[in-house]
């Protein structure tokens, strides 16, 4: 499958400095930020700095250095932030049925408080 990506997505002009954001971390491949709209009191946002769309996309084509990256920054956010005891929640969404609002992969750590079940019935 040939993944297409928009350029102009939110989080690409993050990327590039174009929109300001609230950066909890950054490391050489990754981005982590606060959502600008939390469902819970800590609601960080973790980014690849590279072009990926979708979790599916990045575990294909990134490196092995940018998936290292990745996956400690993802870590290393929720002890910053203090979530690791109490517990968190990662949440990946991608594509339509996943109600996925910006085609940039993005990992967000949900803490703070219960967080209830993790789907509503449909
Ligand atoms: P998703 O539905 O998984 O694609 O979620 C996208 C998330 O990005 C939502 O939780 C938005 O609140 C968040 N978001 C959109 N624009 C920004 C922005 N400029 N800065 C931080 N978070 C954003």
């Amino acid at each position: 499958m040939a993944y297409a990506y928009d350029p102009d997505n939110i989080f690409a002009k993050i990327l590039r400095g174009e929109i300001p954001n609230d950066t909890v971390l950054e490391t050489e491949h990754s981005l982590a930020f606060r959502d600008i709209r939390p469902q819970a009191p800590t609601h960080v946002l973790v980014i690849p700095k590279g072009s990926y769309v979708s979790f599916d996309h990045f575990a294909r084509d990134a490196t092995e250095a940018e998936i290292l990256d990745y996956m400690r920054t993802i870590g290393e956010v929720c002890r910053m932030e203090g979530v690791e005891e109490d517990g968190f929640r990662l949440i990946s969404n991608a594509g339509g049925h996943g109600v996925q609002e910006v085609p940039h992969l993005h990992v967000h750590i949900l803490a703070g408080r219960p967080l209830g079940r993790m789907l509503q019935p449909a």
